[in-house]
């Protein structure tokens, strides 16, 4: 099999290289990310590795299978840069549903922490002999209340995260756990009711803009809100004006709307464009890091391994556990003992 890998970075060779080896794979590692005016350097290749910032599009996805591309593996779990419509009938499309969901609750912990304690200024204070805690003052999470949107996975993982600290724990997901041992609420409740907000549901058409003017109204003026799910879930304009106004305490945000064209990149010597990205990152109660969830040596471990292991299974014709397509969870025929979506 020929893999073109898009959107890489160094990191991304560590353990594709030597497992590619030893599936006997050639792979060509692009930098850039796909798109419109890359998806041609596809030609010649069975397999395209894609990530979070890559579009996939009805236009590239034509262009891919024009070029023979037989398999789309997503090497992440969230697909919302997928056309799947446009892909079913051409080209397969695999994803890697769960690495490590501790990587990306324990992000999520982190920033809920770094936040309320303002660990991100206190750094920047001593590094510069300002010994000064003026400011930096948090609340005990022991009793307070977390929310939790999407009880899947990560967002289960990261209640067990906030019961550790002794907090309480309410939660919404429209399709909920059997027997949670948490109390599920309706969404407006759970802004309402928590003194940090974690979400931890996938992008989609009905969870777009789902932090939106009128939730962050209903925000205790204290609670923080964390995102380390996908940018679009918050509306960023009205985030601005909730911070601005001081009608929320803080934001802790590992993903952001338009961040496809700054994430993972290095800017330090340019002059940043993106005026909303600018102004969220000009208050002192915001905290952004560049999409690092996921990234633990554990998760990058295992989306290498499953990633591999989806492509071995596609070119042995084998069922593709790891398989979407825009008919599962409804008339998907893999529902009915098929190995493939279509
Ligand atoms: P999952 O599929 O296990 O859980 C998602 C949960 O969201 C499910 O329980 C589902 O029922 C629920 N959900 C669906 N629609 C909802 C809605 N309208 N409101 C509330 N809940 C809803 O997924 P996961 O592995 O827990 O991942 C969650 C998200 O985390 C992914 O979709 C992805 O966007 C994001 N993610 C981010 C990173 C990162 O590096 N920051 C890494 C991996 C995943």
């Amino acid at each position: 099999m020929k893999i073109a890998f898009f959107d890489t970075k160094p990191y991304d060779k560590t353990w594709t290289v030597p497992l590619s080896a030893q599936y006997g794979y050639e792979i060509k590692f692009f930098e850039h990310k796909l798109n419109v005016d890359t998806a041609a350097l596809t030609k010649g290749y069975d397999v395209v590795c894609a990530f979070v910032n890559d579009t996939l599009s009805s236009d590239v996805i034509d262009i891919l299978y024009n070029m023979g591309v037989k398999l789309i593996a997503m090497r992440c779990a969230g697909y919302n840069n997928v056309d799947f419509k446009s892909a079913y009938n051409k080209i397969n499309v695999v994803r890697v549903p769960s690495y490590s969901p501790h990587s990306v609750a324990e992000h999520a912990a982190a920033l809920m922490l770094s936040l309320n304690r303002k660990i991100h200024r206190a750094y920047g204070r001593t590094r510069d002999n300002n010994f000064s805690i003026n400011g930096l003052m948090g609340i005990d999470l022991n009793g307070k209340t977390a929310g939790i949107v999407g009880t899947g996975k990560i967002g289960q993982v990261f209640l067990g995260i906030c019961k550790g600290f002794g907090m309480k724990t309410i939660a919404y997901d429209p399709y909920p756990v059997d027997n949670p041992d948490f109390e599920y609420v309706s969404l407006n409740n759970l802004f309402e009711l928590s003194d940090i907000i974690s979400l931890h549901c996938p992008l989609t058409p009905e969870t777009k803009h789902l932090v939106n003017a009128d939730r962050l109204a209903r925000m205790k003026p204290e609670a923080l809100l964390i995102n380390t799910s996908r940018g679009a879930l918050v509306n960023t304009h009205a985030l601005i004006e909730a911070l601005r106004a001081s009608k929320i305490g803080g934001a802790g945000l590992d993903v952001y709307e338009e961040e496809e064209e700054y994430f993972f990149e290095d800017f330090s010597n340019e002059v940043l464009i993106d005026d909303d990205l600018a102004r969220l990152l000009s208050f002192p109660n915001v905290l952004i890091t560049s999409h690092q969830g996921f990234f633990t040596r554990e998760a990058m471990q295992e989306i290498a391994a499953v990633t591999m292991k989806n492509i071995h299974a596609f070119e042995n014709g084998e069922t593709l556990e790891n398989e979407v397509c825009y008919r599962c969870g409804t008339a998907c025929v893999k529902k009915e003992g098929h190995k493939r979506c279509f």
